[in-house]
């Protein structure tokens, strides 16, 4: 069984690369707006980044609470990651679904159950504004979610939150190579620009979303330069034990060396038994290419707390 779906797969994967040769020029990009209620109470000075587990992340800053790939199953669950091909969660989520804060949004980078899975899609608030690619936005509005905006590359959103303001972009990312994307859902990276002045931003992040890295990834830091932190979704997924389908460790090193972040936080890297390339090949790639400096270590529920970036 497993032997035809990697000959189909292989089949899909030289039909894509045909398909992949012959898209067209993108349209101009769009920008489009959101308007939340105002906060009770003044944000704090810092802004918080807190790690859940796989590439779920909690984001605190001026007033904006965000939650990033909404993954809350436990030890032992599985999700489907379509093709009847399944992978095993090995680890818990720091915190589980009941216990989130009041979230402002969702960003979304892709629908794969790992980073949206059947509990979320149950249990999370309908009216949660989720920022996602636009096939994404699509098949969650079938699901019931009521206010979904789906982005293509480059497109954005403008947040109002009272006083406060965020830009999300977002930017390139491919979830396997060329011709597997026709398998594969469409990934977005994000950056987020928080402050009234996005060209300007108090503070940038960016988050790569499960992306290989190929050429379109050098335009981020050409559009976006002084990303003040980037979390990097590595794990080196295999399907099938054969593609791989998001960084390993050396490719988050590249990844870094690409866009160039002050500071940058693996996610994504133990939690399925489809990822191979542990956090230890990255941490060994990093301090070989001189930027374990830069790299901030977070275990599941640990939190890193930023000021304001001095531009
Ligand atoms: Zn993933």
């Amino acid at each position: 069984m497993v032997l035809v779906r990697v000959v189909w797969m292989m089949v899909m994967f030289l039909s894509g690369c045909v398909m992949a040769s012959a898209q067209t020029k993108a349209p101009e990009s769009a920008t489009l707006a959101l308007r939340l209620p105002p906060a009770g109470a003044p944000a704090e000075a810092n802004g918080t980044v807190q790690f859940i587990g796989t590439a779920t992340v909690l984001i605190r800053y001026q007033g904006f609470t965000i939650l990033t790939d909404p993954n809350f199953l436990h030890k032992g669950d599985h999700v489907h990651l379509g093709y009847g091909i399944t992978s095993e969660r090995l680890t818990n989520p720091a915190l589980n679904l009941e216990q989130l804060p009041p979230i402002d949004l969702v960003v979304l980078s892709h629908l794969h159950e790992d980073h949206f899975d059947r509990l979320v899609q149950e249990k999370l608030d309908k009216n949660i504004p989720i920022i996602t690619t636009k096939s994404a936005a699509k098949k969650l509005k079938d699901m019931g979610f009521q206010r979904t905006f789906g982005l293509a590359t480059w497109d954005r959103i403008d947040i109002e939150k009272g006083e406060a303001r965020l830009r999300i972009t977002a930017a390139p990312g491919r979830h396997g190579k060329a011709g597997m994307q026709a398998l594969l859902p469409s990934v977005m990276g994000s950056v987020l620009d928080f402050g009234p002045n996005a060209a300007a931003p108090a503070y940038r992040m960016y988050v790569s979303g499960d992306t290989l890295i190929y050429d379109d990834l050098k335009a981020i830091p050409q559009r976006f330069p002084g990303v003040d932190l980037a979390l990097l979704h590595l794990g080196g997924t295999r399907i099938l034990g054969v593609f791989k389908v998001t960084m390993d460790g050396k490719d988050g090193v590249t990844l870094m060396q690409i866009v160039q972040p002050k500071k940058a936080i693996p996610i994504h890297y133990d939690d399925y038994d489809v990822f191979k390339s542990p956090l230890s090949d990255f941490a060994r790639e990093a301090k070989a290419a001189g930027l374990d400096q830069q790299v901030v270590y977070l275990a599941h529920g640990d939190t890193y707390t930023f000021g304001p970036a001095e531009h």
